[in-house]
């Protein structure tokens, strides 16, 4: 029968509260039976920016590692990468076509005889001068004399004969790829802080490099927990839910390239959960927990997480909806992250908690939530309880690029069905009311489609 009256009773307190290490502006509830009208306690909410920037200070960018160039994908790169060699490393031809010899002045239609085929991988022999041409393909090493290629489509070639004829005019260095146009030698290719994407990766392949420094990825252990959850694959019990945090957060983890343990699913009872706990962090760097950190009699990850880091943890109600309620704390083996159960709302409380901490431990040089401007499709009504909402949304993008959305019908944090079709979530401040037509912020959590 606790009733939380935010917005008749809702206090703002401007000045730092001592006992509370939050330094801005947090926002206290007062907590009041709901039949007596009997106060209870004062609870308070952090807004996200304050509880993520808390997050992210407890984290640290972790050591550095040398692993082998893919997989290295979405790591980033902890020391500058120096090409050893020049790109192309030799003078080639960019088009199928006629190695020629040309000035300024030589004259078109140009009739040559051909000395040589030259593929690609092969190494010339004949030189060019203006009275011959070598048949030259895509890539293929130029013959030393050349300075232009003809376009194949340009030209007859009477294959019998072995001459051609060059129709259209040629200017010397045309169709050429020169030596280092890409990357010269001694060139700096891959700036420390540098995300390994596939071309970044591709780059580092075609300057020969096989191994790079990476800032070392965490090793991320996933567990559920819950007494009424059961794994995916058994037959569903009376009174029991199939467990989907676990694959969710999991596949949210491994998007960023790191290393999913599964700890499977702990029963709500505190003593089983502790050493569980206690277990499972020492096998991984970060360890994610989700359900029980809400204020249920069956909630005891904050209490676990309390006495697993006595010197540093921290229950956290946020100014958000979903995912009020987190957990986090660290000792000397582990991060723990405590998520709320509710399916949206551990995706939610992911996004907008744990991601920006994984990535600074990754040692992304940007970990700030990106947004993007959405014009509103329909009205969205406002709402008073102090917090920011994150509605599910779903984007198009026009031609232009320009974002739109409408909303996801259910907006339920249990209504898993309408954030699968959604690619956005929707920042609405509290008391803000958009209109059709206007515009909000969206956090872009899939593709986009056109
Ligand atoms: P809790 O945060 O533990 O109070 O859980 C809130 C709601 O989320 C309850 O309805 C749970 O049954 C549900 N829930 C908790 N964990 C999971 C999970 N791993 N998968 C699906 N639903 C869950
Ligand atoms: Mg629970």
């Amino acid at each position: 029968m606790v009733e939380f009256q935010p917005s008749k009773l809702a206090m703002r307190v401007r000045s730092p509260s001592p006992a509370l290490s939050f330094k801005k502006e947090s926002i206290k509830f007062l907590v009041i039976n709901r039949l007596t009208g009997q106060f209870l306690s004062i609870m308070t909410l952090i807004p996200i920016k304050e509880a993520l920037q808390t997050v992210i200070d407890s984290v640290k960018v972790r050591r550095p590692d040398t692993v082998n160039i893919l997989n290295a994908l979405n790591l980033v790169s902890a020391q500058e990468v120096i090409s050893k060699i020049n790109i192309p490393p030799f003078e080639n031809s960019q088009m199928d076509g006629f190695a020629i010899s040309v000035t300024e002045s030589t004259k078109f239609p140009l009739t040559l005889d051909v000395v040589e085929t030259v593929f690609a991988g092969h190494n010339p022999k004949k030189l060019i001068d203006e009275t011959v041409a070598c048949r030259i393909f895509t890539g293929a090493k130029l013959n030393v004399g050349a300075n232009a290629v003809a376009m194949q489509e340009n030209c007859d070639y009477d294959t019998k004969a072995k001459k051609v004829i060059v129709n259209v005019p040629v200017a010397p260095g045309e169709n050429i790829r020169t030596v280092g146009d890409d990357v010269s030698q001694k060139q700096v290719i891959i700036p420390s802080g540098t995300i390994f994407t596939p071309a970044v990766i591709g780059l580092a392949a075609s300057c020969g490099i096989d191994k790079v420094k990476i800032i070392r990825p965490p090793k991320i252990g996933i567990v559920s927990t819950g007494s009424e959850l059961m794994s995916v694959g058994k037959k569903l019990m009376p009174a029991k839910i199939y467990d989907s945090n676990r694959l969710t957060l999991s596949a949210l983890v491994k998007q960023l390239n790191l290393k999913v343990y599964d700890f499977g699913i702990i029963p709500d009872d505190i003593s089983i959960l502790t050493r569980l706990l206690k277990v499972y962090s020492k096998r991984v760097d970060v360890l994610i927990i989700s359900g029980g950190v809400s204020v249920g009699d069956a909630d005891f990850v904050k209490t676990s997480i309390q006495k697993l880091c006595p010197k540093n943890s921290q229950s956290l109600q946020i100014a958000i909806k979903p995912a009020k309620p987190f957990a986090y704390g660290t000792n000397d083996n582990c991060i723990f992250f405590g998520l709320p159960g509710n399916p949206v709302s551990a995706t939610v409380s992911f996004e907008l908690l744990v991601k920006p901490a994984l990535k600074k431990m990754m040692g992304y040089k940007s970990y700030d939530i990106q947004y993007v401007k959405v014009e509103a499709k329909q009205d969205i009504p406002s709402h008073n309880d102090s917090k920011t909402h994150y509605l599910r949304v779903m984007l198009k993008k026009d031609i232009n690029g320009n974002y739109s959305g409408v909303l996801s019908q259910k907006q339920g944090s249990h209504n898993l069905l309408s954030l699968a079709n959604s690619n956005a979530l929707a920042e609405i401040p509290n008391r803000r009311s958009i209109k059709k037509g206007q515009f909000f912020k969206a956090i872009v959590t899939d593709s986009v489609a056109n």
